[in-house]
């Protein structure tokens, strides 16, 4: 689910593909034009900022293997498998439509959250998408991913969840009784292989929890405003997350993180962040920035987020 390498479209891809028609009838059901202005009504006025998500014919079922969905960088494509859908919505007992629409969000969050090129070397060139940086050797579409793709996929999915939930019940697809029982399930097996990153979530929640002890503000408040500028480009570059975790975290905590490839490393490092280093906390000038930005983010949007 990770944005990753660029491809270029497949020249055997054709239309009548029976796959590719089956998927294509599937991305039509989905009001994307719901999607974003839901994902619109996220971001502060004075950001001017539109949503730009990926439409349904950029969206192929060719490239994924083993996994439901991915963000395809450039050109901006969707990579999608109802197979692997179905068989996760098998394993998992959930109901299919509901984690197909669910994981098309969640890329559709990536390809929302992709605000474009940060930076160009001779070699290289770097892409903001949300809070993670991917660097593309020219040439060979070789990609590295920054030191936040964990973190990324936790706000992705996160705010998926948020979006898929509101959508449904908007559109009529499920009453909130259905879908507060979807979640329910999606969260037990929290800790299994391809477990929708429930651990990435809860080490968001993790953080804005610590960031609300320390700033005295409420939750929400710092998680709206993170979303605010997640879908901007105006969050944090690595740089300041790097003084950031230098400065808060526990020793070698993003690069851990980096480097997790099991779910019980996710957790040690979001126990690790419920503890941090507490005196530096409230010194760092990350926080104040954080706190900054949920003061501007309440202020634009008039005091009425709930
Ligand atoms: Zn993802």
């Amino acid at each position: 689910m990770n944005p990753e390498r660029s491809f270029q479209p497949p020249e055997y891809l054709e239309i009548n593909d029976p796959k590719q028609r089956e998927l294509l009838e599937f991305v039509r059901t989905v009001d994307l034009g719901e999607v974003a202005s839901l994902l619109q009504s996220r971001i502060s006025t004075e950001k001017n900022a539109e949503i730009d998500l990926v439409p349904p014919e950029r969206i192929f079922s060719k490239y994924v293997s083993g996994r439901v969905g991915r963000y395809i960088l450039r050109p901006r494509e969707i990579d999608f498998s109802l197979e692997d859908a179905l068989r996760l919505a098998e394993r998992l007992g959930v109901d299919e439509k509901f984690l197909k629409t669910h994981y098309l969000i969640h890329e559709q969050i990536h390809a929302a959250s992709d605000t474009g090129c940060s930076d160009e070397t001779l070699l290289t060139r770097s892409f903001q998408v949300g809070s993670a940086k991917t660097t593309q050797i020219k040439g060979i579409g070789l990609t590295i991913s920054g030191l936040c793709r964990l973190w990324d996929e936790g706000i992705t999915e996160k705010l998926s969840r948020e979006v898929f939930a509101s959508y449904a019940v908007k559109t009529g697809m499920a009453k909130q009784k259905e879908i507060d029982d979807y979640f329910t399930t999606i969260k037990k097996h929290t800790g299994q292989k391809r477990d929708c990153y429930s651990s990435e979530v809860k080490l968001v929640d993790a953080f804005i929890g610590r960031i609300a002890e320390e700033t005295s503000l409420d939750p929400e408040t710092i998680w709206n405003s993170l979303v605010d500028s997640f879908l901007t480009g105006t969050q944090f570059d690595d740089q300041e997350i790097c003084k950031f975790a230098k400065e808060v975290l526990p020793e070698n905590f993003l690069e851990d993180l980096k480097a997790a490839s099991s779910h019980s490393t996710v957790e040690r490092l979001t126990r690790e962040l419920h503890r941090g280093k507490t005196n530096s906390f409230k010194s760092s000038s990350f926080i104040r920035k954080m706190r900054r930005m949920a003061e501007d983010y309440l202020e634009s949007m008039g005091r009425t987020v709930s």
